[in-house]
């Protein structure tokens, strides 16, 4: 069954936080969208970005007013009011239609709702608000399926009993936020390395968050979605501060560029001043897999060489440095994991 949800009577300034509501729950107890009669792209926004993170197809429209859309309406007209007939009476008539328009109001309705609407149902005779009324409505129309629904967003919840428990889906982090599928293919790249690498270096006896150096290998170029300058860096905390991703992850993306680059680099290249030198071993591993993957996987003095023609000695010894100080902690070689995953990729 397709269902809209139409909000009547939403003024901006008074009802921003109610609208809203009626607009979340509408998404979260399965509804397909929601129009509202009042313009408000603030409230569109929001709930598009809701959308986005948190996935399913739901629709937006505002600034539609009701006389027309109801005449224009192909489906049934569901009106919750509480002076209509009970919801336990009529709901299983409702579920045998095809497209049903379930309106609410704000204040008073318009008289004429009450004659052209289908159905009139109440959830129960009592007066009590939009936002518990098509809870319960949308409840009792999907016999409580919205339960089960798998919205396949970026952000799912993961029931726990104390705390929270959030998992993201990158790679649809990276295609919502626009990134081409050159960029995607190139940060899975990085992230299956720098998963080798640290895989070894924790095999080696040394403590590394491989989740971590994961998520940030996958996230590291996300601000390519807005430039392919340096400034992406830059963008790519943005982008990670807006889905509050834990610090760990935005410090990976952060000092991702290179072998690490000091203030004074970053103000010659015009990243705003500050140190975007890799710190934790996590940073370092991202750092480092991303220097060893373009299209293929390269060996450090494949890297070393180009650098040489094309940023300088500095950058090479830090490179140089960096390979070091991981193929120790990793008690090999990084070329060696390089050469099984350029073997694995054949
Ligand atoms: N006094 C208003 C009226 O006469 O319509 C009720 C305003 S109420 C705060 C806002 C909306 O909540 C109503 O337009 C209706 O859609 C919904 N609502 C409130 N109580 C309800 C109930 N018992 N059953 C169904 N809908 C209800």
């Amino acid at each position: 069954m397709e269902t809209l949800v139409y909000r009547y009577g939403h003024r901006i300034a008074r009802d921003k936080r109610i609208t809203t509501h009626v607009a979340l729950v509408a998404r979260a107890f399965g509804a397909d969208g929601i129009i509202i009669d009042t313009e408000d792209k603030t409230i569109e926004d929001g709930i598009n970005k809701v959308v986005d993170r948190f996935g399913g197809d739901f629709s937006i429209k505002t600034g539609i007013p009701w006389r027309r859309f109801f005449n224009e309406w192909d489906g049934k007209i569901v009106h919750l009011t509480m002076y209509g007939i009970p919801v336990d009476r009529v709901i299983e008539d409702i579920r045998k239609e095809e497209k049903i328009l379930v309106v609410v109001g704000s204040e008073k309705v318009p008289g004429d709702f009450y004659r052209i609407a289908d159905y009139n149902v109440a959830i129960g005779n009592q007066p009590h608000s939009e936002v518990a009324s098509l809870a319960v409505f949308l409840h009792f129309l999907n016999e409580g399926e919205w339960l089960r629904k798998e919205f396949g967003g970026i952000i799912k919840i993961i029931p726990s009993e104390r705390g929270k428990k959030i998992e993201y889906d990158y790679i649809k982090m990276l295609e919502v936020e626009g990134c081409s599928k050159a960029v995607i293919n190139h940060c899975i790249k990085v992230a299956e390395l720098a998963v080798e690498i640290a895989k070894k270096i924790r095999e080696n006896g040394n403590n590394v968050d491989i989740d971590a150096v994961r998520a940030g290998a996958l996230l590291h170029d996300i601000g390519r979605s807005r430039t392919h300058g340096i400034m992406h860096v830059v963008e790519g905390v943005k982008i990670a501060r807006k889905y509050s991703l834990p610090p760990k992850i935005i410090d990976i993306i952060e000092h991702h560029v290179g072998a690490g680059i000091d203030a004074d680099e970053a103000e010659k290249l015009g990243l705003p001043r500050e140190d975007y030198i890799p710190k934790s071993i996590e940073e370092k591993i991202v750092a480092h897999a991303d220097n060893l993957t373009s299209y293929g996987y390269r060996t450090v003095d494949e890297v070393a060489e180009k650098w040489r023609k094309k940023i300088g000695e500095n950058a090479v010894k830090k490179l140089l440095a960096m390979h070091e100080e991981l193929s120790k902690l990793a008690g090999m070689d990084i070329d060696d994991i390089v050469a099984m995953m350029k073997n694995k990729n054949k």
